[in-house]
């Protein structure tokens, strides 16, 4: 892990906080908006507190900090503001020229917040894969398909579909967007169940539909944080692998590892290893 030590332990959340909160004032301050400092203050303070509970041993932790930050998006964000915070809003509302919250939240969750905290989003936040979770395949049960190329086209689709009503000049384009956010979400939800039981994997939505993953994947490449493994600590033991949701090789301490820009940084492989190697 990038710190150790019991001192350390607080620093993670701390800077996680840190992060959020910084742009919390900025876009507070450059938007002259109120909404942006209580928005990210609050998503960073859950994503803060549920990396702290991990850091206390508490079991469910990354559920708390994805539930807190689901729900607020789902719920108060999409279903009550009525903000399209799925891909089809983030192209909705660059199309518009309107740099709020949905084109800000991509920028600061799955865009550029990437180079820092790579997939944090998918494992802290995601309202998507806050119920995926709740399934009864944590850890793939089958091997790895080659299927990754289905989010080209759903993410196509998605740009396609936004582009298409900006050049018919549709009227009613809000109430469109907030149609599009409760029907493409609920079939979001719908797929990724039925995936996942036919794939026995809970994060098979994750690894071959969703279209965010196209940001997501380059940028966290990057990622200043990541999981790494001490080699000279290692015993080979293969425990980490076990427990991967992601497939991801964390004994490889290369960027170019295998599935290296696929790990929600769940800490499930930190915990398993038995020699504190990772
Ligand atoms: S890959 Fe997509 S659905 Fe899965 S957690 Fe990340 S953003 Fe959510
Ligand atoms: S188990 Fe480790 S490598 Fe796999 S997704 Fe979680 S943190 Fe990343
Ligand atoms: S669990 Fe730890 S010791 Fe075992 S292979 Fe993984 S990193 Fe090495």
């Amino acid at each position: 892990m990038m710190a150790s030590g019991k001192w350390k332990r607080f620093l993670l959340p701390a800077l996680i906080w840190a992060i959020f909160e910084g742009v919390a004032v900025t876009l507070w301050l450059t938007k002259e908006n109120l909404f942006y400092l209580l928005n990210f203050s609050y998503i960073g303070t859950a994503v803060a507190f549920g990396l702290l509970l991990f850091q206390l041993r508490y079991k469910h932790a990354r559920r708390v900090a994805q539930f807190l930050v689901g729900t607020y998006m789902l719920v108060y964000l999409g279903l009550i503001c009525h903000e399209n915070m799925q891909i089809e809003g983030f192209w909705y509302y660059l199309f518009t020229g309107v740099f709020e919250a949905a084109t800000i939240h991509y920028a600061v969750a799955k865009i550029f917040g990437p180079l820092v905290f790579g997939r944090g989003w998918c494992g802290y936040a995601c309202w998507t894969a806050m119920i995926l979770d709740l399934l009864p395949y944590p850890v793939p049960q089958r091997p790895r398909r080659r299927w990754g190329w289905v989010r080209y086209i759903v993410f196509a689709l998605s740009l396609l579909f936004v582009g298409a009503l900006f050049l018919t000049h549709v009227g009613h384009m809000e109430q469109i967007m907030f149609w599009a956010f409760l029907i493409g979400n609920g079939l979001y939800y719908l797929v990724g169940v039925v995936l996942a039981f036919a794939l026995k994997d809970n994060r098979a939505f994750c690894k071959y539909i969703c279209p965010i993953t196209v940001f997501l994947k380059p940028m966290s490449y990057f990622s200043l944080l990541r999981i790494k493994c001490d080699e000279s600590k290692c015993v080979s033991c293969g425990k980490c692998k076990t427990v991967c949701p992601m497939d991801v090789d964390m004994t490889d301490p290369s960027r170019k590892r295998k599935n290296g820009t696929e790990c929600i940084l769940c800490f499930s492989c930190v915990k398993a290893c038995p020699k504190n190697a990772l």
